[in-house]
């Protein structure tokens, strides 16, 4: 691996297949039938993932995640409906802030970043605010790698009434979800994480009979769900100009993903390289901030060595010159730095990275323990 194409252990980008590049070296024209086909094929795939077909479709946003969360929140939610956001993490505080700027009335349930969101604490939300509307649920909280039981979750929201929009960026694909007779209305997700294409777009997956109501409720034109949808259904085409090599790299990663056996194969890989990195972490001497029940095995978070001589970014340099790339913390308590298990790579990579890291450990003299 040479260091101008380093292997990314980052939760999007993420290192992609050769193939996944190569499906960019074309131009395509926003108006050609084949493209648009292109488009609608890409988002039938994407419905099948999480079993959305008939009741559900799938809308694609351009930009990065957070714009098609802000496009869910702003076309699902009334201006005077009320926002749950169960909060442990840095993705679930980006929901509120959304929230704050579209001056849309939430309540938090604040939790640890170690602590998963737990149906009956929800439920007491409910019970205390009634004036909650709906839920705004991360499914993976991608700062520490934390799983939340979206399926619990998604069953007191439909015993209680309120609408649930889940952000899956980081589990969509990788994680079952099954949207079948669940209670979530709507999930968020993006080309450039689990899917293992490049960034650059977005979808929502959400309930049709929902969003034929959303009409006009958007305070933002670019970001309109249901306008996007609307002039999709009726054109074919997006409605602004299209990501499209970013739209023609996720049809070459759906092709792989099928491939390679849809979402239990992607799941059996990103676990095999997890385990893979906390078994070669652990015998360097590395701990892992969550247990290992709420452990997620799409990117894990170790705490800092206590040693003086630390500074992540010596590591990171030193990692990088071996071909890797690390990502910092992103907890706001403790001193911590992640390592993503996610993207075209495998056990060996995992094998190779903790190989480097144990190298650069013991040329920067830091005792780990
Ligand atoms: C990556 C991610 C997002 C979107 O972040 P962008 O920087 O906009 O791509 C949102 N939520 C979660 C949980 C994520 O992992």
């Amino acid at each position: 691996m040479s260091a101008s194409s380093p292997i990314l252990l980052t939760p999007g980008p993420l290192t992609t297949a050769l193939g996944t590049r190569e499906a960019m070296l074309r131009d395509w024209g926003s108006w050609d039938g084949e493209f648009n086909r292109m488009t609608r094929s890409v988002c039938a795939d994407l419905l099948a993932v999480a079993h959305g077909q008939g009741e559900y479709v799938c809308v694609p946003m351009q930009g990065s995640g957070t714009f098609s969360v802000e496009a869910a929140l702003g076309t699902l939610v009334p201006r005077d409906g009320c926002v749950l956001v169960p909060s442990n993490g840095a993705y679930c505080a980006r929901i509120v802030k959304i929230l704050e700027r579209m001056g849309v009335a939430h309540a938090t349930l604040p939790l640890g970043e170690d602590e998963p969101a737990r149906a009956e604490a929800i439920e007491a939300a409910f019970a205390r605010e009634p004036r909650i509307t709906h839920v705004a649920q991360v499914h993976l909280e991608t700062s520490a790698g934390l799983l939340n039981p979206l399926d619990e979750i998604a069953a007191v929201c439909a015993r209680h009434g309120k609408r649930l929009i889940a952000d899956a960026m980081s589990s969509f694909g990788a994680v079952p979800i099954d949207l079948r007779g669940s209670g979530i209305d709507a999930l968020v997700s993006a080309s450039g994480k689990c899917l293992e294409g490049v960034p650059g777009m977005g979808f929502v997956i959400v309930r049709q009979a929902l969003l034929e109501t959303c009409a006009r409720r958007s305070p933002s034109l670019a970001l309109d769900l249901h306008d996007q949808w609307a002039y999709m259904e009726k054109t074919t085409q997006w409605r602004y100009t299209p990501p499209t090599h970013v739209v023609a790299a996720l049809r070459r990663a759906l092709d792989q993903f099928v491939a390679e056996g849809g979402q239990p194969a992607r799941g059996a890989r990103y676990a095999r390289n997890c385990a893979t990195l906390i078994d070669g972490m652990s015998a360097l001497g590395f701990v892992p901030f969550l247990a290992p029940a709420m452990q997620s095995n799409i990117i894990v978070t170790f705490h800092a060595p206590r040693d003086p001589a630390w500074r992540f970014a010596d590591l990171y340099d030193a990692v990088r010159a071996a071909g890797y790339i690390l990502y910092p913390g992103k907890l706001t308590e403790v001193d911590t730095f992640r390592v993503g298990c996610i993207g075209a790579i495998d056990d060996n990579d995992m094998r190779g990275a903790v190989a480097a890291i144990g190298q650069a450990v013991g040329s920067l003299g830091i005792k780990i323990r």
